[in-house]
């Protein structure tokens, strides 16, 4: 993930309340567009330049033609509120976060993220590298608020089961079942993914606890009850992968 700095100006007389809502109208649609990523953009007024700092997947992230329609009118608004377009710094390489996905053609991607993720909730089955949204088609009214909200629930599920402090078991059939609401929402997902994108989408389903490795081993896909271990672990995380219902999961976590 790259780090880069907005930097707004306004170029005539208008108000702090106006900039400010158009400000946020623009990371907003930048967020749900996957060009910006996360949920904290801390923003400071100096000098009277408005200063904001954002991660973006890759250095182009934030380039025109990576704008959706909605982002492009976010862009017109600040013109109308007297700011101009915002000047982009790109301050360099994050240290903390996954590398994108290079640019190509996945042969298969998976939709996948966790509590502790700043990253794209989809990554390429071949590198297991997030890849920036914006490069699939976009999923409904024109971008990715679907997934992006997806991404908060699942991390929200996930939070609540690392903690272990309320709502635990919840929690985690929600991650590790299909027949949750999360395991149902996440699965028509991927198939809308999947069907927009012509990319094979699988669903991550998390796993923890078991009664034995032996029990855990032979674990059956979910949904078609077929034998879905793999040989070899995949970017050593995931164990099971069914084809036919496009699934993959981990071997319990208790016995890795
Ligand atoms: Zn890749
Ligand atoms: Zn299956």
């Amino acid at each position: 993930m790259i780090l880069a700095k907005l930097v707004f100006e306004c170029f005539e007389d208008t108000t702090m309340t106006k900039v400010e809502t158009a400000i946020n109208g623009l990371i907003t649609e930048l967020k749900y567009n996957g060009q910006i990523i996360g949920q904290e953009f801390p923003t400071l007024l100096k000098d009277g330049y408005f200063i904001t700092q954002v991660l973006c997947p890759e250095e182009e992230s934030l380039a025109f033609t990576n704008h959706n329609q909605a982002v492009k009118k976010a862009v017109e608004r600040l013109t109308d509120v007297g700011v101009l377009q915002p000047k982009i710094t790109v301050l360099g390489q994050e240290l903390h976060s996954d590398s994108t996905d290079p640019h190509h053609t996945p042969s298969w991607q998976i939709l996948y993220t966790s509590y502790i993720q700043t990253c794209s909730p989809i990554r390429c089955g071949d590198h297991f590298a997030p890849i920036p949204l914006y490069r699939l088609p976009a999923l409904a009214n024109g971008c990715y608020k679907q997934l992006i909200n997806w991404q908060q629930d699942w991390q929200a599920c996930d939070q609540l089961q690392m903690n272990g402090r309320t709502n635990e078991f919840e929690s985690l059939a929600q991650l590790g079942t299909i027949d949750s609401r999360l395991g149902q929402q996440s699965r028509q997902l991927c198939q809308r993914i999947e069907a927009q994108s012509g990319v094979p989408t699988y669903y991550y389903l998390y796993r923890v606890g078991g009664e034995s490795l032996t029990k855990e081993q032979q674990r059956r896909c979910p949904s078609c009850d077929g034998d879905w271990a793999v040989l070899e672990s995949i970017h050593q995380v995931l164990d099971f992968k069914c084809d036919d219902c496009r699934l993959v999961s981990n071997l319990s976590w208790d016995y890795k």
